[in-house]
């Protein structure tokens, strides 16, 4: 086994859309030297001006310690994976899909230097799987940011079967010099949040469906009766009901307990196009 790479000053991204301009621009805030790769050039273009307004607005209210130039002069894109060969730590942030992330690490795997972690930030999809595809499994682990990525200060850390304690230790470090809290979950669906969370927003959907109390109670309700800032369907709305399901789906699926079986007027809601803010109509219309 090849040893781990012990200095990390630059950082390469894979995928730049929501959750990838995040990862990028909070990295570059916190002093690394980052590549950001895409497939699609627009894509980037886009990610790029994302970055800048977010950067600008952290800056008008004090919270950026440089100017966003500054910030932005760390951060370079490319569309050529092969670019990625200097960096010394990567972040994969692409479609949450098995084949293309099995290929994007077995091919990062044969670009990178040895001994450079390979972390990624899939929701579901087993980290052990993903690390198979390379020849490195001790130096991949999973790094799952929340969204948004600049406001939202914890990472979920994620051993692999095969993950070694250097390579967990490294990536804590990374997570923590990013301004983030570190905590550390089994590889298992769902890891630690969405494990807890789907399952209680699905069990207000089902609430919803036996017209326990109205969508707006059931959010006052969670918000005043629990002191959660947001109401879970309001939270679901936010979230995407797609991805909800989505989420659902992998927990029922792969823990095999009818416990977590989606809510029939979840996937009515998806079905309907009822996606949530993003499509202006979710539980609620926007
Ligand atoms: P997204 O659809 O916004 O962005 C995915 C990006 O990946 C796109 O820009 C796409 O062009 C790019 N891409 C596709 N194939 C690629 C390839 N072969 N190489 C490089 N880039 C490629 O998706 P997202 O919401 O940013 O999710 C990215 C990852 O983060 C997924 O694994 C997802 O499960 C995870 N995640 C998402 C959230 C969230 O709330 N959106 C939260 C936590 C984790």
């Amino acid at each position: 086994m090849t040893g781990i790479r012990t200095s990390v000053e630059s950082l390469g991204v894979i995928g730049s859309g929501t959750m990838g301009n995040g990862i990028a621009q909070v990295a570059a805030s916190a002093g690394y030297s980052v590549t950001l790769f895409d497939i699609s050039q627009a894509q980037l273009d886009k990610a790029l001006q994302m970055i800048s307004k977010s950067l600008t607005k952290l800056s008008e209210k004090g919270k950026l310690k440089e100017s966003p130039d500054q910030v932005l002069k760390r951060l370079r894109t490319t569309t050529q994976l092969q670019d990625l060969k200097e960096v010394h730590f990567v972040i994969e942030a692409a479609t949450e899909n098995r084949e293309i992330k099995f290929k994007l690490f077995s091919e990062l795997d044969k670009i990178l230097a040895p001994g450079v972690i390979l972390a990624t930030n899939t929701s579901s999809i087993s980290v052990t799987e993903v690390a198979s595809h390379t020849q490195r499994p001790e130096w991949v682990a999973g790094m799952h940011f929340m969204n948004p990525v600049p406001l939202m200060t914890l990472v979920e850390g994620i051993r692999g079967l095969a993950t070694h304690d250097e390579c967990f230790k490294q990536v804590r470090a990374v997570a923590e010099k990013m301004g983030k809290v570190f905590i550390e979950a089994k590889d298992a669906p769902g890891f630690a949040v969405n494990r807890i969370l789907m399952p209680m927003i699905n069990e207000a959907f089902v609430a919803l469906q036996e017209g326990l109390a109205s969508p707006k109670d059931i959010d006052t309700a969670m918000k005043l009766g629990c002191n959660f800032p947001m109401g879970p369907l309001e939270l679901a709305d936010f979230v995407g009901l797609d991805v909800c399901l989505f989420v659902m789906e992998v927990l029922h699926r792969d823990l095999g307990d009818s416990k977590y079986r989606p809510a029939p007027l979840l996937r009515k809601y998806v079905e309907a196009g009822w996606k949530g803010r993003k499509t202006n109509r979710g539980v609620y219309v926007y």
